[in-house]
């Protein structure tokens, strides 16, 4: 297949249709028109094959999971997609992998009306580059460096279960005799969390203008909330006892290879914010509300960093804090 009938199977799939597009794919680039009064956020995100997502990935799952970690960070600035652009490099023309790519990025991007309004297509080791671009009202935009001493700290839905999703497809694991004879619902749960994420956009708008520091999860919770932390001055204490946990971690793991995997286990897309008391009630109300709630796991102390106690109240140490590159 040639270059050009790839950008063709990407964009009849996915060019979407939306009035604010006032050209789209086929251009040297495309004319896009911001509402009045809206703040353009922009951000982008790539996944190489064999560090973001295992080889083996199927095409469907890449192309969803490559819109969704993009989503889930607009969703952490409280902002509403609109417009998408796909940089993607391929080993070889291949249709069918292109198709099944695109109709993952194309399931994802129709829940939010999002348009694929242009992108670049190249040969070479498996990347996939997507920037995308929403509306929020500047003011009320979510920063990570809001979070104020005495606020609360929360995360949306549960923590862990993409990563243990990875540690299900790894014959070698530790665990491994327990992961494979785990009942296939349950793999099945945590390996959605690690190839279909969703991304809590719904969240991010009802935190508009409401919470206080805010970041998606997708480093790890220890190594997110510190960057909300070194933004806002401030320390965090967690209690591990309090993370939110799926059904399917629950029987699987132990406290301590459970609170690994929750705190500095990564690719969770989920939402930690910071709130005072005070707005808290109402907000986990209009959370759940809106179609995922949220958890308390801790507060905003004077500091710097965060640190983790366990059930007992001791001190939890990890050995690993969250993903780095050039580590
Ligand atoms: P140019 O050479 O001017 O950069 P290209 O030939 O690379 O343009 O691309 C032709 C059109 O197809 C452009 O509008 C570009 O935005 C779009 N395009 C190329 N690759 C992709 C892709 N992977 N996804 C979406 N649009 C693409
Ligand atoms: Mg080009």
């Amino acid at each position: 297949m040639a270059e050009f009938d790839l950008i063709e199977a990407i964009r009849v799939r996915c060019a979407g249709s939306r009035d604010d597009v006032r050209l789209g794919i086929g251009d040297d680039a495309a004319l896009v028109a911001v509402p009045l009064g809206q703040d353009l956020a922009v951000c982008t995100d790539t996944l190489v094959a064999g560090v973001h997502f295992p080889h083996a990935t199927a095409p469907f799952d890449i192309g969803w999971k490559a819109l969704a970690v993009n989503l889930s960070d607009l969703a952490a600035m409280g902002a509403t997609p609109a417009w998408a652009t796909l940089a993607l490099t391929l080993p070889q023309a291949d249709a069918s992998w292109v198709e099944g790519f695109a109709d993952g990025f194309a399931a994802l991007a129709r829940e939010y009306k999002l348009a694929l309004i242009g992108g670049d297509t190249t040969q070479g080791p498996l990347t996939v580059t997507v920037t995308v671009h929403g509306f929020v009202p500047g003011p009320l935009a979510l920063r990570r460096a809001g979070a104020r001493i005495g606020d609360a700290v929360y995360v949306t839905g549960t923590l862990g279960d993409a990563a243990a999703g990875l540690r299900c497809l790894d014959p070698k694991d530790a665990a491994a005799d327990r992961l494979h004879v785990a009942p296939a619902t349950t793999r099945d749960a945590l390996l959605a969390r690690l190839n279909r994420p969703v991304p809590r956009v719904a969240c991010g708008a009802v935190l508009r203008g409401r919470a206080g520091g805010c970041i998606d999860v997708s480093d790890g919770l220890l190594a997110d909330l510190a960057h909300v932390c070194a933004a806002s001055g401030v320390g965090a204490e967690l209690d591990a006892a309090n993370l939110p946990t799926s059904s399917a971690l629950l029987g699987l793991f132990d406290d301590a290879e459970r609170a690994a995997l929750q705190l500095a286990g990564g690719d969770d897309y989920e939402l930690c914010f910071t709130a005072a008391a005070q707005d808290a009630g109402e907000l986990l109300t209009d959370l759940a509300r809106s179609g995922c709630g949220a958890t308390a796991i801790g507060r905003i102390v004077a500091g710097s960093g965060v640190r983790v106690r366990d059930a007992r109240g001791a001190p939890l140490v990890l050995s690993r804090r969250g993903f780095e590159h050039f580590t």
